[in-house]
Parts: C-alpha cells; sequence; structure tokens
C-alpha cells in the first residue's frame, strides 16, 4: 500500500537491472558490537529485521573481517570460515522475511587494526593506534585479496544480497591507494594504475566468484582529508576502475580516521559533503551513494533533487528510529526521532568497545531485550519534570496505555535541552524537542507548564516520577557572590551581559560548551552560508583543486569576539571527560578561537580585579569581566524531601536521581526503561 508523500525522490525505487531496491535509501555501515560474538547473532538479526520491516531500500552490515588480520580488533567479527555461515543466515533470513535487502561489508583493517597482527602495504603506525602494521611481502598481498574473495563467497552462501567493500577512511584498501602510507616500490605502489591494482583485483575477482546477479557497492575515499591524499583525477579514475571491475554501486567515504576535520558530528552542517558525490555522478554510469550528515527526510530529497546522487546513505538517523523511511512514505515524516549527530551512544560506545545504541533510542541495539508492550493494568501517573527523563518516560508511559499528567515549571518542554539547543553546533538538539513536543500530542500526554508542583498537589496518583533534574552547583569561594559571578544559566539565556575578557571555573561538558557559546560572535550572520563557514574554519577546498581536498589550503577561523580562560583544577589539558570520538573536535574549536585551556589550576578569591588563581604554587590574577561557573550540578531532590512518608509510590529519576556523571543518555534511558517496566 502507498500513501501520497511530498518524497517522491526519496522513495523512487531504483533498478539494478538483476533487482530492485524499493526506495533510495541505504543503511550505512554501523558496527554494533553485536557483531563480535555467536551469541548476540539474534539480537543482531532482530536489529536488522526491525529496519527492513522499516522500509530501508538496502542495508549494510558493520565491517565484517575476511580474516584474523584484517579484524579491526583481537575479537572475530569477521566471515572466513563455513562454521561462521549459520550465524549470518540467521541475520539474513531475518532480513528477507521483513521484505528487506542486506549487503555485509567487508572491512579489513589495515594498519586501523587493534592488535598486534595488523598488516598494511608499508610500516608505518597510524597516530589513532597502539600498534605498527606489518608490511605486506607481495605474496601477504595476495593472501588478503584472496581473503576478500574469499568473504564474497561465504557472503553469498549465508544470503546476502552483496557485498560493500570498504575502500576509505583510511582503511586497508585506501591505504593502498593514497602515498599516505603506501611506500612500496612494487607492483603495488607508485603509479595510481599500482597502487588502485589491489581494488582492482578485489573487486574484479569478488565479481567473478559472486556472479552477475549480486549487488557489489565499492566505498571509494572521495575526499581523503589529508594533504597527501589523491587528487580528484586520481579519484575519478579510481571510480571508473571500480566500474570496469564490476561495481554496482559508488558509495561515498569522505575523510580518513586520523584527519583532524569533523565529518559526522553534530557541528558538522546537514548534507554537508553531498557536493562531493555530486561532481562525482557524471563521472561513472553507474548509481552513486552520498553520505553523511543527512539526518531528515527533506534533506535527503533535496540532495535527490538536486540530482546531486541516486541514493543517500544514512547510517545513525537510523539508528534513532527504525520506521525512518516507513514513517515518510506514509505521510507522517514529522514522527521521525531525528539523530542529533552526538555520537555518544553509537560511535563513543563502539570505540569503548560497549554495544551501540542510541542516546533518543535506548532501544536501539536493544530490540529483543526493551519493549514498550501495551499495559493491560492502567495507572494514572504525575511526572513532575519535562526534561529528557520526563520527556522519556512520559511518553514511553502514555503510548503504553497509562495515564499520564506531565508537569513542568517552565513555559516550554526540554529542561536543559533548552540551553543546549544554543550552543553553536548543537541546533541539532531542538529536532529532538519537537520530536518530544509530537510524542506528548500524539500518546495524549496532560502536559501542563508553568506549573510548580508541590508535595501536596501529587495525592491521588498511583505513581509518582520525579524528574525534576539539577541545580547548577554553588562554590564555596571568597569573593563568589561579586557581581562578576555567573552562572551558565545566566549565560545562556542571556540574563548576563558577558564582557570581553571571561574566565570560566569548571571545563566539563557544559564549561566547554559555553566557551564555544562565548567565542561565536553574540549576533549570528544568517546570511553566511553554513557549509561555506565550515568549509573555511576547518580549511577543506571546495573547488577540489587541493589535494586530499585540504593540501595548501589555511583554516580561516573566526575570531573570538572574547578573550577566554577555560579552567579545571584537575592536572592536565581539559577535555578528557568529553566523548571519545568528539573531544578532540571541541579542544580544536576552542584552540582555533584563542580560547585559553589551563589544568591544574586551584581557585583563591574573586575581586574587583578577577580571578585569583594559583597554578603549581604560583599565584596570578586573571583579570577578566566575568566569572562563569560551571563547576558540575547537584540533584535537586527538593520535592523528593517533601514527599517523604506520604505514602506514595515515588520514583526518582534522570538528574534528580544521580548528578555525577549525569547526561542525558542517561537520563532517556532511564525515563524509558521505567516506562517500560511500570
Ligand atoms: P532537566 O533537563 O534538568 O529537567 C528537569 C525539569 O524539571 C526542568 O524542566 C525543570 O523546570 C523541571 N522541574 C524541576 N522542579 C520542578 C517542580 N517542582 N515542578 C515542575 N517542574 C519542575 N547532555 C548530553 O548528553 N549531551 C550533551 O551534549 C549535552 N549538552 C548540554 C549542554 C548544556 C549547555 C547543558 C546545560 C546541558 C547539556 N547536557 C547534555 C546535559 C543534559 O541536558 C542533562 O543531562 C539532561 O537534561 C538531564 O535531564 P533531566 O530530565 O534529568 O533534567
Ligand atoms: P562535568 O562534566 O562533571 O564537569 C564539571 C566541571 O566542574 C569539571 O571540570 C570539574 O573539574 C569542575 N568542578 C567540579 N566540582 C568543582 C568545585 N567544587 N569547584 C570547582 N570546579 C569544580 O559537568 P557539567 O559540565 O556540568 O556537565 C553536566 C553533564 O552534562 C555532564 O555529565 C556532561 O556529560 C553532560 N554534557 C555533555 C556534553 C557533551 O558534549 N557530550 C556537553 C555538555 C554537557 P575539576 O574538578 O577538575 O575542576
Ligand atoms: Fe545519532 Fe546520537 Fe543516536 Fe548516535 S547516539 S544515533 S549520534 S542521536
Amino acid at each position: 500500500m502507498s500513501v501520497e508523500s511530498g518524497f517522491s525522490h526519496l522513495l523512487a525505487p531504483l533498478d539494478l537491472g538483476f533487482t530492485t531496491l524499493k526506495n533510495r535509501v541505504l543503511m550505512g555501515s554501523m558496527h554494533t558490537g553485536l557483531e563480535d560474538h555467536k551469541k548476540d547473532f539474534p539480537k543482531l538479526a532482530a536489529y536488522f529485521a526491525e529496519r527492513a520491516a522499516g522500509e530501508v531500500g538496502l542495508m549494510v552490515t558493520g565491517g565484517i573481517a575476511p580474516g584474523l588480520r584484517g579484524s579491526l580488533m583481537p575479537s572475530p567479527s569477521g566471515l572466513f570460515s563455513r562454521l561462521q555461515v549459520p550465524r549470518h543466515k540467521l541475520v539474513t533470513s531475518a532480513v528477507h522475511a521483513a521484505d528487506g535487502k542486506i549487503c555485509m561489508q567487508i572491512l579489513h583493517g589495515g594498519r586501523y587494526s587493534y592488535h598486534p597482527l595488523s598488516v598494511a602495504p608499508s610500516a608505518i603506525q597510524s597516530p589513532i593506534t597502539p600498534f605498527k602494521p606489518k608490511a605486506l611481502s607481495s605474496k601477504g598481498v595476495e593472501k588478503q585479496i584472496q581473503n576478500f574473495v574469499r568473504a564474497t563467497r561465504l557472503a553469498l552462501e549465508s544470503g546476502y544480497d552483496g557485498v560493500e567493500i570498504m575502500g576509505s577512511e583510511g582503511y586497508f584498501i585506501n591505504e593502498f591507494t593514497t602515498t599516505h602510507v603506501n611506500k612500496r616500490t612494487d607492483q603495488w605502489g607508485g603509479s595510481t594504475q599500482n597502487r588502485y591494482r589491489i581494488a582492482q583485483e578485489i573487486l574484479s575477482r569478488c565479481r567473478e566468484v559472486a556472479g552477475k546477479d549480486f549487488i557489489i557497492i565499492y566505498r571509494l575515499s572521495m575526499l581523503d582529508l589529508l594533504p597527501d591524499g589523491n587528487s580528484w583525477d586520481e579519484i575519478v579514475e579510481q571510480a571508473k576502475m571500480a566500474e570496469a571491475s564490476g561495481a554496482t554501486l559508488l558509495n561515498t567515504g569522505i575523510g580518513w580516521h586520523e584527519a583532524r576535520i569533523p565529518t559526522i558530528a553534530t557541528m558538522v552542517p546537514r548534507g554537508a559533503f553531498s557536493w562531493v558525490t555530486a561532481r562525482m555522478r557524471p563521472e561513472v554510469n553507474i548509481p552513486v551513494i552520498t553520505t553523511n550528515r543527512i539526518n531528515t527526510p527533506q534533506v535527503a530529497e533535496d540532495i535527490l533533487a538536486r540530482g546531486d546522487a541516486d541514493m543517500v546513505s544514512m547510517a545513525r538517523p537510523l539508528l534513532a528510529d527504525a520506521e525512518f523511511v516507513r514513517k515518510v512514505r506514509l505521510g507522517r515524516p514529522e514522527e521521525i526521532n531525528i539523530c542529533i549527530a552526538c555520537n555518544q551512544a553509537c560511535l563513543d560506545h563502539t570505540f569503548s568497545g560497549k554495544t551501540c545504541s542510541c542516546l533518543v533510542n535506548p532501544r536501539a541495539c536493544r530490540e529483543t531485550e526493551l519493549n514498550y508492550r501495551p499495559t493491560k493494568n492502567v495507572k494514572a501517573m504525575a511526572v513532575v519534570g519535562a526534561g529528557p527523563a520526563g520527556l522519556a518516560f512520559a511518553t514511553v508511559a502514555a503510548g503504553r496505555g497509562h495515564r499520564v499528567s506531565l508537569f513542568d515549571q517552565s513555559a516550554e518542554i526540554g529542561g536543559q535541552f533548552n540551553m543546549a539547543k544554543k550552543i553553536p553546533g548543537k541546533e541539532e538538539f531542538s529536532a529532538s524537542l519537537d520530536y518530544f513536543r509530537g510524542e506528548v500530542e500524539r500518546t495524549e500526554v496532560d502536559l501542563q507548564l508553568n506549573t510548580c508542583i508541590a508535595a501536596e498537589d501529587l495525592a491521588g496518583y498511583d505513581e509518582v516520577i520525579l524528574a525534576t533534574g539539577v541545580y547548577p552547583r554553588k562554590l564555596d569561594l571568597p569573593g563568589i557572590d561579586h557581581d562578576k559571578v555567573v552562572s551558565y544559566i545566566d549565560v545562556l539565556s542571556k540574563k548576563a551581559k558577558i564582557g570581553r575578557r571571561v574566565a570560566i571555573i569548571g571545563a566539563g561538558g557544559i564549561g566547554f560548551d559555553v566557551a564555544e557559546f562565548l567565542s561565536h560572535p553574540d549576533d549570528h550572520d544568517p546570511s553566511r552560508d553554513p557549509f561555506e563557514a565550515f568549509a573555511s574554519e576547518w580549511g577543506i577546498d571546495v573547488s577540489l583543486k587541493a589535494r586530499g581536498g585540504v593540501e595548501g589550503v589555511k583554516a580561516q577561523p573566526p575570531k573570538s569576539p572574547r578573550e577566554i580562560w577555560l579552567l579545571q583544577r584537575r592536572a592536565g589539558k581539559p577535555g578528557k571527560t568529553l566523548g571519545k570520538t568528539t573531544g578532540w573536535i571541541h579542544r580544536l574549536s576552542l584552540r582555533h578561537r584563542g580560547v585559553h585551556m589551563m589544568g591544574g589550576v586551584s581557585y583563591e578569591s574573586i575581586d574587583d580585579q578577577g580571578l585569583h588563581i594559583s597554578i603549581d604554587g604560583e599565584q596570578q590574577c586573571l583579570e577578566v569581566d566575568h566569572i562563569v561557573v560551571c563547576a558540575g550540578q547537584v540533584s535537586n531532590r527538593d520535592l523528593a524531601e517533601s514527599l517523604e512518608g506520604r505514602g506514595l509510590s515515588v520514583h526518582i529519576i534522570g538528574g534528580a536521581q544521580k548528578a555525577s556523571e549525569l547526561d542525558a543518555k542517561y537520563a532517556i534511558r532511564e525515563g524509558s526503561e521505567l516506562a517500560a517496566r511500570l
């Protein structure tokens, strides 16, 4: 059944000759951690089946190694033995039963592999792994090629609809194709033809074993983002080679993992790299797929309507909402739970060895464990606090059939998310609030704003949920009541007009965010194209004349309107507690803006002169106009205390429950899990 929709390009089928994809959405490869253990394959099958039922045109698995040496981690998330076929069949049968299609990504980690058996074209260690790879002999290269071919044969046997050969992001094949780490002088190094030979051999031999009715996607590094990356002409040559060697589809890869330019984090503008794919599209005769920071149906539709690509790849957006495509087809795009590109529960988990999930959708990768089933025992519930924890609880509980009233003393829902969304580069947080606003309506939560709840208001409810959040921590410091001292709330709500010289006490997530907020111009220039500003700040050549897209291009970060000191008591450089995959971007962004970041600071006092501190026993005064306190939080338990002894069934969640190490991932997950149980 089809429903009228304004997304005709996105929903158009794609005929590949031997098979037809039902729409233009590819779910890009994401390592979930479920691939790593045989026992987790039933969960992996449920995860993919749910997305197939959500009508994604084609899905790609997380990276599957073609052999032990190519494994990213020491654990065997690979396909190199017949014994591994049955577990992969669980996945393919579940997907096919849900009328979906799935390709297996063959990923050889090369020098990015996190174990001592890693191999690469040359023995050059990567800056992001602790192991130096072994340079392959000619025989060794041949062995790795054969492994790709074996993985393709086994993928076919496992029932996959195709494979994606990973040739980008600085992994094994990409290491051969650029001179950055390929220093070989044999037939696998030197000229472009020699460097590309490995991709050509892998593609043509995989096509040979797979036959013609099997999808082969080649993920090509279209922009290496390294000074000695490939030139555009060389990349086009590689694309033509891939087509001639049997690739069915050409996917876009942007940037090596070691490149110090953000490519998918939340500050990257939506659809920021589709222009690269657009330049490639006329060069080849096979469909091209574009990728990176495409997270709404409108962004995807616009890209396709402009003709930048034949398909769009979205990965994290399908973690955030398995029903993304189905909701578009049914004409309900506003119901999509949007990925805010925070990386907090997906990539940060993957790189810490934890199973991947999603901040806005804690069910992701837990489809067999966390389910929101209709209740048989309808209760009256009061939820105090419409921050992320309260919103998640209220909407899930009401969705299950409970009668839920949600109260907040503010005039809008969202709690601290209303501050987060004001940080330059974190505007996506407002998309999450839009989603929750819709969910509150759809699940018929009785929302009462501008309502400060006291203990006596809660009599008569079967369950009371306190999601009252946090208070900023107050400091005990001589001069803390001085007019110069403000809280981050005063800054972000623009209650205080902040001067030209500012010290920030506390360099956690909020301290960094406040530094970002104060180092951007106070008045945003709406005429400036966000992508142009991004490319200029990070030094990307949009004309594609520079090698790797960056060679010789000077990054031009905007000047901060303020001189800012970001301080912490802990020794060492601030920023160590930030997200694993995004912390470096925050640190670099502030460095670009000239923010002074100092650790090992003792705060002495505040007076008219400024903030007096000492570092290693040496006293100094930061002569600043304002001191912003971002020194963490304490739980708001006021209501919890006054409810004690009243005989109510009370549950405390989110920041009200735990202030240290609190974040929205924790708040949303806790709210959702409690709502699934009650
Ligand atoms: P809150 O969001 O604090 O919500 C509590 C709500 O309770 C408030 O709306 C309040 O008005 C209401 N309330 C309190 N008492 C009463 C009462 N008696 N009656 C009625 N209503 C009441 N987290 C991340 O994970 N990633 C980020 O990138 C991130 N960035 C941030 C940036 C900033 C600038 C800030 C300030 C926070 C950021 N956070 C981030 C933290 C995240 O927003 C919090 O962890 C999360 O909001 C906590 O959710 P909560 O529901 O527990 O509490
Ligand atoms: P936080 O990350 O715990 O940082 C608190 C900071 O205050 C630390 O730098 C701490 O460092 C300092 N501090 C603590 N007690 C102090 C004291 N008594 N005197 C002086 N300094 C003190 O907390 P937050 O910045 O308030 O953030 C709240 C939560 O929101 C965090 O859990 C964070 O994960 C989340 N958040 C996340 C992001 C993100 O990008 N992922 C962004 C914003 C917020 P020292 O003790 O070394 O001085
Ligand atoms: Fe997107 Fe954040 Fe969810 Fe990852 S955790 S899928 S980045 S919303």
